[in-house]
Parts: structure tokens; sequence; C-alpha cells
């Protein structure tokens, strides 16, 4: 397969209207989203969503979360609207967050990996928006990368994964954000956050007061232990090389230790401006002490390790507070949960 690069920067709508096109075909388009680049296809198509999981590589027991443009479509997706919904759509959308509802019986079983629930997302991209509408159909849209990889945020990161795989990417440039949305679960009685994002707990707690968080979000599940949301059994955003956290109070003890391994083979992720502190080669991933531009170069400096070329890559573990909880929760799987003390 051809895999077809759209540019909305050169085509504009023109752009647009192939790329909902294929959508209405059943075809698969990776998109912009302010999050990361999404996957798309026809969500009420169970055929068109089968390929994303075929191009991906993806289990099929991790649901995807369906793109709306507008609040009305989503009461062709739910069973019913919680109030809750109502509120968080109210503060936060269009934007990146998902919320988990009961689903209605269009949705496919294969968009919700088997569950009775939905997660349902309204993008604030003006390019995914302008697609959504075009194509006049709700978009199943997973990252859209291979799986296990780091998420992909330019259409070149899209390229490099999925080349040949699918129908076509349509380039709307650098995603803002950087990570995947915040993921919570309104199913149920009490609300549960699911996968930390830009849109923090405490944003959300302001709007609805408390709502758990999901023992995954920081914690390895046990193997036997079911995970409220499948996505957060697998590896993920894991480069070849092999990734450790270390855990330190202080700067100091990290700059030492990872100083110590000069010579073998080994290398940091660390904060710009930091790279003549450390004696070993460095990929660096945003500004220290701001999460939103770490969380903003995170997936593109995952990618940016493989090419250090060397067995292992030390990170400092952030605090898992704010949106330095997002950061946390992908570095500590792109770590494989490999966290050293010290
Ligand atoms: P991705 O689209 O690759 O960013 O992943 C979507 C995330 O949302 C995964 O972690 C899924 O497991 C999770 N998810 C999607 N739908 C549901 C659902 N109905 N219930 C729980 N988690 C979900
Ligand atoms: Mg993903």
């Amino acid at each position: 397969m051809i895999t077809q690069f759209l540019s909305y920067e050169h085509d504009g709508n023109k752009a647009i209207k192939t790329a909902a096109k294929i959508l209405k075909k059943g075809g698969l388009v990776a998109i912009p989203t302010e999050t990361v680049y999404g996957l798309a296809a026809n969500a009420l198509d169970k055929k068109a969503v089968a390929n994303i999981f075929k191009a991906k590589g993806r289990p099929q027991d991790n649901p995807l979360i369906v793109h709306i443009a507008d609040y009305d479509d989503i009461m062709d997706l739910a069973d019913y609207i919680p109030f809750t919904l109502m509120q968080l759509a109210k503060a936060f959308w269009p934007g990146p967050l998902t919320m988990i509802i009961p689903k209605s019986e269009k949705i496919p079983d294969i968009v919700s990996g088997g569950l009775n629930t939905v997660a349902v997302r309204m993008p604030s991209h003006p390019v995914a928006r302008k697609v959504i509408r075009e194509a006049g159909i709700p978009l199943a849209a997973p990252s859209a990368n291979i799986s296990g990889s780091p998420s992909p945020t330019t259409a070149h990161h899209v390229m490099h994964d999925l080349n040949g795989r699918i129908d076509a990417v349509l380039d709307g440039g650098e995603c803002d954000v950087g990570v995947e949305s915040t993921v919570i679960s309104l199913a149920d009685d009490k609300p549960i956050l699911l996968r930390p994002g830009i849109i923090t707990l405490e944003q959300l707690s302001e709007v609805i007061g408390h709502i758990d968080v999901s023992e995954a979000v920081i914690n390895k599940l046990n193997d036997n232990k079911s995970a409220p949301s499948p996505g957060m059994k697998y590896k993920h955003y894991s480069p070849k090389t092999k990734i450790i956290m270390i855990k330190t109070e202080n700067d100091e003890d990290f700059i030492d230790y990872v100083n110590s391994m000069k010579d073998k083979n080994c290398g940091v992720l660390c904060y710009d401006n930091e790279t003549e502190i450390f004696k070993i080669p460095s990929v660096t991933y945003g500004q220290k002490g701001d999460y939103d531009s770490q969380a903003h170069e995170l997936f593109d400096a995952l990618r940016k390790v493989d090419d250090l070329s060397v067995q292992t890559v030390y990170v400092r573990c952030p605090v898992p507070q704010g949106v330095g909880l997002a950061v946390y929760n992908r570095l500590i799987r792109a770590a494989g949960f490999e966290v050293i003390t010290i």
C-alpha cells in the first residue's frame, strides 16, 4: 500500500476533503490532534476499525477513543449521558480530555474492546475538527504509532512507523500538548482517573469533586489483576534502548550517579541546558520544572534516544503531581517500571 502524504499547510481544505473521502470509504488516515497524531477510521465501521488494530499491531482487547467535533454527536454514542460528563465537557471540551461512559448499541464491540463502555473525546485541533465534520462520522483513533513505541507528535513520526501500512497521513504540524489525553471514567458512581494528561487531576476535581486515581497510573499492575483501562497493562512508549528511572532527593546525587556510569555505554535523558553537566551522551526533553514543556518534548526525545547507540539511558524521576503525573506515567512505562532509588 502506498501511504499518501497530505499537507494541510499546502493544500488546506483540499487535503481535508481527501482525508474525509478516504475515511468515509473505510480507509485509515493519521490526523493531527492537539495531543498526539491519531490513526483514524470510521468508528461505526467494524472492518475499518479492525484495520487500525492490524496496522498498529495493537492488542484487540485495548479499546479505542472515539472522536467527535460537536457536543450533539455524543447522543448517538452513549447509552446515557452522566451529569459529570456535561460538567466536564463544559469546562474542558473541545480539548485533551477523554471521558468513558456507558456505550450505545451503535458502537461496535471492536471499538470498545468488548466492554460496555465507550471512550469519547472532542479534540480542539482545528484540522482534526475539520476532518471529523467533513467526514460526518465519529472517528475511532488511537495514537498513530506501532503499538508499544513512543506516540507520534509529528507527521514524520507517523511515516516512520506506519508508511505503507495506512492510506494517508494528514500533516497539520507538530502537536502542541505532546502527551495523550487525560482519561477519566464516569461509567460508575465514582469517577476514576485512568490516565493522567495535561488536564490535571486537580483541575478535574475543581469541577466534579473527589476523583479516585487508578492504581495503574503509577504502579505496575500485578499480572493477574484486571486493568480498569486495558491499555495500562501493556509496555508503552519504549525506545529500543533500555530506560532506567532514577529516584533521588537532589540533583547532585543524580548527576554523580550518572557521571559514574562514564565508560559504561550509557546515556542520559536530561533537561534543556543540562547537557554539559553530564559526561555521557544525552538527549534533552524540555525545561527543568516546566512540566508542560517536558510533556511537549517527551515522545520526540524518546524516539531520539535510540540514536545515541548506547545500551542504557538514565532519566530522573519527575514529581508525580499536576502535569508531572502525566510525564511520570509515560516515563515509568517507557522504563518498563525499572526504578533505582539512591
Ligand atoms: P490511545 O488511544 O492509544 O491513546 O489509548 C486509549 C486509552 O484509553 C487506552 O489506555 C485504553 O485502554 C483506554 N480506553 C479506551 N476505551 C476505554 C474504555 N471503554 N474503558 C477503559 N479504558 C478505555
Ligand atoms: Mg497509544
